[in-house]
């Protein structure tokens, strides 16, 4: 397969099958939840000491092999210019036993994030699932913060941008950033802002 020549993309390379496809999977279930826009939101999964991560700009609900990028332990990349948020996820993978990385942008748990230091779900599925759920501030530490949090918690929240799940897995990684949306939307029909 190769890239057409309009593609602003180096040298293909190849995502292996299973890579691929829990990334085109996931990525369209993360659309069409409306958890992220048509172009927001990145995935990536680690593969030995290498990472596959969503090209920067990419649409998670169109996936193509293309728009992969391999990201070796040096920082260097193969295909595609790598998420804007490789750094955070290679952090991430440092200092947890993470086999996935998602980020997606739940609404309502953007919209609770702007008043809280700690969503702590009132819902049983998200008290038994989650238990609580930091929220990390937008600033110069966010990377060290999030990664940190993640060692204890299956994901995080920035603050007033998105969150950031891991998993062994991407699977499981659109398990904790979907039971986080339906636990913040049900804290909101309760009108509960933190
Ligand atoms: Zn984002």
């Amino acid at each position: 397969m190769h890239a057409a020549s309009s593609d602003p993309v180096g040298p293909m390379t190849t995502v292996p099958p299973g890579v691929m496809q829990q990334m085109q999977e996931v990525g369209r279930d993360l659309y069409q939840l409306a958890l992220v826009t048509s172009h927001g939101g990145n995935l990536s999964m680690r593969v030995g000491l290498d990472m596959w991560i969503t090209g920067t700009g990419t649409m998670l609900g169109r996936l193509k092999e293309r728009h992969i990028s391999l990201v070796g332990p040096s920082g260097l990349h193969e295909g595609p210019p790598p998420s804007s948020d490789t750094v955070l996820h290679s952090t991430i993978y440092a200092v947890t036993g993470a086999g996935a990385v998602a980020h997606a942008h739940p609404r309502h748990a953007i919209a609770l994030s702007f008043d809280t230091d700690l969503f702590v779900p009132g819902d049983l599925e998200g008290q038994l699932h989650l238990q609580d759920v930091p929220v990390v501030e937008a600033g110069p530490r966010q990377v060290e913060q999030i990664a940190n949090a993640l060692q204890s918690r299956l994901i995080v929240i920035l603050r007033g941008h998105g969150a950031y799940a891991r998993g062994q897995n991407l699977w499981e990684a659109l398990h904790w950033v979907t039971a986080l949306e339906e636990s913040a939307h049900i804290a909101w029909l309760r009108g509960q802002r933190g």
